[in-house]
């Protein structure tokens, strides 16, 4: 890392409304601060796009969609591949972008780049085995078809908390299918979203296949979901606004694409490597400051070896360094927002109501900023608000169980289904509670739940259809079947 925050954050840039491959900085737009997490004050301004601008790059899809359809699948691939090359290229500029908008450590948001980049390549590649099939037909001279095509005009809409990977997910898949795609950037970390818009038209991207705006979300997902042009919608957010975004969608019979909350329960098994399970469950935890949908919240883990997990837990989240995502040393940045601090003091409290017990932790620091301390709560109970509601943040809470059916009942009392985790030693209770837990994802002996091949989404009300993986595509195309006599 070459730089430091101050200089960082002279460099943020100005940002406009990206509309059919122009940056538009003009039109009198009201504006709103980008709030820097790391000294709680302003880095930058965004604008808020208007109902014309909506309604301009709604125009530029239609245009851009025919374009691009009708672009091959290998210059489609080809154009996308540089988009990957150009990420990594330009990955300390990004780095920078994450690390001033979310305030995470320099080394993950380099991490982040990558698989940003990966999804690009990824999709780049799919995009080309679009592949149908051919079905016997059952008169000798006839030919029957099932053809692959993109569905349409993409709508999209993206959080915060992955700031560059969440946006490549739905560009590269639209975009990767043959769609064209206008994506609502996140207020809170919109510059990332611009960056990576300007580096797909640095690549070569049709006019129009491609807007980013950023603007109020009623009223653009109103005018977006209402419009005729987009077939289908794109959301990761909180179940909440992505139940309201569904309804929306379906009543304009749009396919609605949801990757939502979770709170994601951890099964550990006696016969496990304590130390090594402590050591790599901290790790995953507090990453991102704990602001991740798949992370690991609720750690079931079995009586016997409760205690100890309890303690190494402990002894390894108290030694997280926590501080700007800037400084080398720092292994856990800020939360996002005052919102978001607030949230997890709440459910903190609550904790201490229930008279759970709090380890290490428990407080925000006495510093500008939204920085709060790594929490380890034990002897979590059902009732706690921590044990329903997703903390999103860094917060890990622990409850022992005796009998696997217990643990798998404790796991699946929730409505979530996103990620899932479950360490034993030997592979019968790793078989069985792979079938027996209510999740997308399930990850056994391990802590990544999502690579750019790999297929991601929530079962129950974490979601619908998946991103990533021959999935990510297939939730863009249409299936079209022909026959030839
Ligand atoms: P949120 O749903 O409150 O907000 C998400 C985004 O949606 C924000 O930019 C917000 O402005 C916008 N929004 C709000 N109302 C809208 C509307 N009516 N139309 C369009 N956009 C609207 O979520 P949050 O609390 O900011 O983000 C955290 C949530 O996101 C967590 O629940 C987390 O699990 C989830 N998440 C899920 C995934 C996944 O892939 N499953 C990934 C990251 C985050």
């Amino acid at each position: 890392m070459s730089t430091t925050r101050a200089e960082a954050a002279k460099r943020y840039p100005e940002l406009g409304q990206l509309i059919a491959g122009e940056m538009r900085y003009d039109g009198g737009r009201s504006a709103m601060d980008v709030i820097d997490p790391t000294t709680g004050l302003a880095l930058g301004k965004v604008s808020m796009a208007t109902e014309a601008d909506v309604d301009e790059a709604l125009a530029a899809a239609s245009k851009g969609f025919d374009i691009w359809r009708n672009t091959s699948a290998f210059e489609r691939s080809k154009l996308m591949r540089r988009v990957a090359d150009r990420m990594r290229e330009r990955a300390e500029a990004l780095a920078e972008l994450l690390v001033l908008e979310l305030g995470k450590p320099w080394s993950e948001a380099l991490g982040e780049v990558e698989v940003a980049a990966g999804m690009w390549e990824w999709a780049a590649e799919e995009g080309r085995r679009a592949y149908g099939r051919i079905i016997p037909s059952r008169e000798l001279n006839a030919r029957q078809v099932v053809l692959m095509e993109p569905v349409g005009p993409v709508a999209a809409f993206v959080t915060w908390n992955g700031p560059l990977v969440t946006p490549s997910r739905k560009m590269s898949g639209a975009l990767g299918a043959g769609c064209s795609i206008v994506l609502r950037a996140s207020e809170e970390v919109p510059a990332c979203a611009f960056a990576l818009a300007q580096i797909v038209y640095d690549c070569g991207l049709p006019t129009g296949v491609l807007s980013v705006l950023a603007g109020e979300p009623m009223m653009m997902s109103k005018k977006l979901l209402e419009s005729p042009v987009t077939r289908a919608v794109t959301f990761t957010g909180s179940t909440t606004v992505g139940k309201l975004l569904s309804q929306q969608a379906v009543a304009h019979m749009k396919r609605p694409i949801m990757e939502l909350g979770g709170h994601g329960p951890v099964l550990a098994f006696e016969g496990i490597n304590v130390q090594t399970f402590a050591k790599r469950a901290v790790a995953a935890k507090f990453a991102n400051a704990g602001q991740v949908c798949f992370a690991p919240t609720r750690f079931y883990v079995q009586r016997s070896i409760y205690a100890d997990v309890v303690e190494a837990m402990t002894a390894e989240a108290k030694k997280i360094v926590v501080g700007c995502g800037f400084d080398s040393k720092t292994q856990m940045g800020p939360l996002k927002s005052e919102r978001r601090l607030k949230a997890i003091e709440d459910l903190i409290a609550d904790a201490k109501q229930c008279g759970l017990r709090i380890t290490t932790g428990g407080k925000r620091y006495d510093r500008p900023g939204f920085f709060y301390e790594p929490t380890i709560v034990a002897d979590a109970t059902v009732e706690a608000k921590l044990s329903n509601a997703e903390p999103f943040g860094p917060i890990a809470a622990l409850t022992p169980f005796d009998e696997y059916e217990q643990a798998i009942a404790l796991s699946n009392r929730l409505p979530y289904g996103l990620g899932a985790y479950v360490h034993a030693p030997d592979f019968a209770t790793l078989h069985r509670a792979t079938n027996d837990l209510e999740a997308g994802n399930v990850i056994c002996n391990g802590w990544r739940a999502t690579y750019p091949e790999t297929p991601f989404g929530g079962h129950k009300e974490s979601g619908m259809f998946s991103e990533g993986g021959i999935e990510g595509l297939r939730a863009f195309q249409n299936v079209k079947y022909a026959s030839f006599s």
